[in-house]
C-alpha cells in the first residue's frame, strides 16, 4: 500500500512539476487543479486538446491480419467464421473494406433470395444443406444478447424444375447424387404435376424434380444485415473505401520440373476513401478477394492474369459482372398461395412474392442476347419478347399478368464454368477467392465463408471439401460441371 502511495504521489509531483504546479495538497485540492488546467488548455487549443484534432474514425487502421475486399454477403460470411474459428479470441484482426455501404450495386441486396438443393454437384448440394441448416438457426448463429432476434422471413416453399424429354434423364441422375446427399428430392410425372399444380400447362415436359424440404426464399437483406450486426459485436473493422492498389512483395522458387516460378505476396492494400483524393495503406498479411461481380478486377489489381497466355502466371480470374432482369408482376388469375419456385424448360423461372397475388421472375439471356453491364438499366422490352411467352405458356393464366416494377442486378458470373472460386491463389498466395458463384452465391454463402476460413486458419478445408473450386482450374483447363444453372 505504501509502496503505491509513494508510487501516486511521485507520479503526481511529475505531473505538478510540467504543469508548474506546487507540489502537496489534498487529492481533492489536486484533481480540482488538473481538471482545471485541462479546461485552460481546451478553451486555446482548437477542438478542444484532448480530442483529436481530426476525426480519423473513418479511416482503416494501419493494420489488420486479414483484409476481406466486399462486404457482401459473402465478405461477411467469410470474416464471421474468420472470428467464430479463430482459437482464441482477439487473435485475428479482420478489416472489411466497402466502398459503398448502400450497396446500391451489390448482388446480394438485387438477388431474388432462392435456396435450392436441387444441383449436380454433391459440393454444391453439400454447401445449400448446410446453408439450410445455418438459415432454419439463424439466431444462434447470429444472435446477439438483447437485440431483436433476426427474421429472415423464409418462405418454405420447394423449387420446381421441369426437364424436356431431352433433360430428363440428366434429370433423373441428379436427383439420385442429390438423395444421396441426404437432399428430400422427389420425381414427377407430368401426370403427378397436372395433379399437384393443376395450373401448369405440361406440353413438353417429360419429367419435374421438387424439393420437399430445405428450399424456398428468404430476405437477402435481412440476412446481410445480421451478419454486419454480428460480426461488428465479434470485433470485426469496417471501412468505407474502395481497394485500388496492392503493394507486393516476390520471391522465385522452382517448381517441380525445375521450372522458375514467382511467388507473390501482398503487404499492402491501399483504400482510397469516399470523397478523398488520398488513399490509407493498410499493412496486412492476407487479402481475401470476395468482391462479387467486380472480383476480377481486384485480381488484375494483385497482378493475376498478367503473364504470357497459356501460362499459370498468365490465367485470369473469369469474373465479371453480368447483367440479370428480375420483373414483378400482378396476376389475381395466377397459380396463387401454392406457388413454388418453377425453372421452366426454356430457361423462365418464376415465384410466387409475398401474399397479394404478386409474382416475380424472369429469364438468363443467352450468351448472344447478353446486355451490356455497363448500367443497370432494366430491358422491358425482354420481357415482353423473351421472357413472357414461355411464362404464359407453363402457365395460361399469366397471359393476363401486368408488370408492376422490375430491377436490373449484376451476377458474379464465373464465365469459365459458372461455378464459385474458394481458396488461395497458386502465385498470389496471400489471395483468398470467395466469389464466382452466378446465380447461386447468396445461398452459399454460409458454407463458402466456413470454407474459406478453415483454409486461412487450418491450411486445408475442413468440413465440405471444396478442392474443385479451386483456382487452379482454370489454369488446367478442368471445368466442374454443374448442369443445374438457373
Ligand atoms: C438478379 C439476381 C438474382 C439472384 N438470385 C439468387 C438466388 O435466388 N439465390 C442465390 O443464392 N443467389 C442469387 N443471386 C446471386 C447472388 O446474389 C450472388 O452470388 C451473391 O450475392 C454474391 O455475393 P458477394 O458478396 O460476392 O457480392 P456482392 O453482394 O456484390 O458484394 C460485393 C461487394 O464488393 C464491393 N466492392 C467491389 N469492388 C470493391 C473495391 N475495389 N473496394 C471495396 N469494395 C468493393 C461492392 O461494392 C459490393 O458491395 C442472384 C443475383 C442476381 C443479380
Amino acid at each position: 500500500m505504501l509502496r503505491r502511495a509513494l508510487q501516486l504521489g511521485l507520479c503526481r509531483g511529475f505531473v505538478a512539476r510540467r504543469f508548474g504546479t506546487r507540489r502537496g495538497g489534498s487529492t481533492l485540492d489536486w484533481d480540482g487543479k488538473v481538471s482545471e488546467i485541462k479546461k485552460k488548455i481546451q478553451s486555446i487549443l482548437p477542438g478542444g486538446a484532448w480530442d483529436p484534432l481530426y476525426d480519423t474514425s473513418h479511416l482503416p487502421p494501419e493494420h489488420a491480419d486479414v483484409v476481406i475486399v466486399g462486404g457482401g454477403v459473402l465478405g461477411l460470411s467469410v470474416a464471421y467464421w474468420l472470428k467464430r474459428l479463430e482459437k482464441k479470441q482477439g487473435a485475428i484482426r479482420v478489416l472489411v473494406v466497402e466502398r459503398d455501404h448502400t450497396y446500391s450495386q451489390a448482388s446480394t441486396g438485387l438477388s431474388v433470395g432462392g435456396i435450392r438443393q436441387q444441383f449436380s454437384m454433391p459440393e454444391n448440394i453439400q454447401l445449400s444443406l448446410f446453408s439450410a441448416n445455418f438459415l432454419r438457426n439463424i439466431n444462434e448463429y447470429l444472435g446477439i444478447v438483447d437485440d431483436p432476434p433476426l427474421d429472415l422471413q423464409f418462405n418454405p416453399s420447394g423449387y420446381l424444375l421441369l426437364a424436356s424429354e431431352e433433360g430428363a434423364a440428366i434429370m433423373e441422375c441428379n436427383v439420385k447424387v442429390q438423395r444421396q446427399e441426404g437432399a428430400k428430392v422427389c420425381l414427377m410425372s407430368p401426370e403427378q404435376l397436372r395433379n399437384k399444380f393443376p395450373w401448369i400447362n405440361t406440353e413438353g415436359v417429360a419429367l419435374a424434380s421438387y424439393g420437399m424440404e430445405d428450399e424456398g426464399w428468404f430476405d437477402p437483406w435481412c440476412l446481410l444485415q445480421g451478419l454486419r450486426r454480428k460480426i461488428q459485436s465479434m470485433g470485426v473493422l469496417f471501412c468505407q473505401g474502395e481497394v485500388t492498389r496492392f503493394i507486393s512483395s516476390s520471391s522465385h522458387v522452382e517448381d517441380m520440373s525445375g521450372e522458375e516460378v514467382t511467388l507473390k505476396r501482398i503487404y499492402e492494400v491501399h483504400v482510397k476513401m469516399d470523397h478523398s483524393l488520398e488513399y490509407q495503406p493498410v499493412e496486412c498479411a492476407l487479402v481475401i478477394n470476395a468482391a462479387g461481380a467486380w472480383s476480377g478486377q481486384i485480381a488484375e489489381l494483385a497482378g493475376i492474369g498478367k503473364g504470357p497466355p497459356g501460362t499459370l502466371q498468365g490465367t485470369k480470374l473469369p469474373v465479371e459482372p453480368r447483367k440479370r432482369y428480375v420483373y414483378l408482376w400482378h396476376c389475381p388469375q395466377g397459380p396463387g398461395l401454392e406457388t413454388p419456385l418453377v425453372a421452366d424448360t426454356s430457361g423462365a423461372y418464376f415465384r410466387r412474392e409475398g401474399l397479394g397475388n404478386n409474382y416475380l421472375g424472369g429469364r438468363s439471356p443467352t450468351e448472344e442476347e447478353e446486355p451490356d453491364p455497363g448500367n443497370l438499366e432494366v430491358d422491358h422490352d425482354f420481357f415482353q419478347e423473351k421472357v413472357w411467352p414461355h411464362l404464359a405458356q407453363r402457365v395460361p393464366a399469366f397471359e393476363t399478368l401486368k408488370v408492376q416494377r422490375a430491377w436490373a442486378g449484376y451476377y458474379d458470373y464465373n464465365t469459365f464454368d459458372q461455378n464459385g472460386v474458394v481458396g488461395p491463389h497458386p502465385l498470389v498466395v496471400n489471395m483468398y477467392f470467395a466469389t464466382g458463384f452466378s446465380g447461386h452465391g447468396l445461398q452459399q454463402a454460409p458454407g463458402v465463408g466456413r470454407a474459406v476460413a478453415e483454409m486461412v486458419l487450418e491450411g486445408s478445408f475442413q468440413t465440405i471439401n471444396l478442392s474443385p473450386f479451386l483456382f487452379s482450374r482454370f489454369y488446367l483447363g478442368e471445368k466442374v460441371q454443374e448442369s443445374n444453372v438457373i
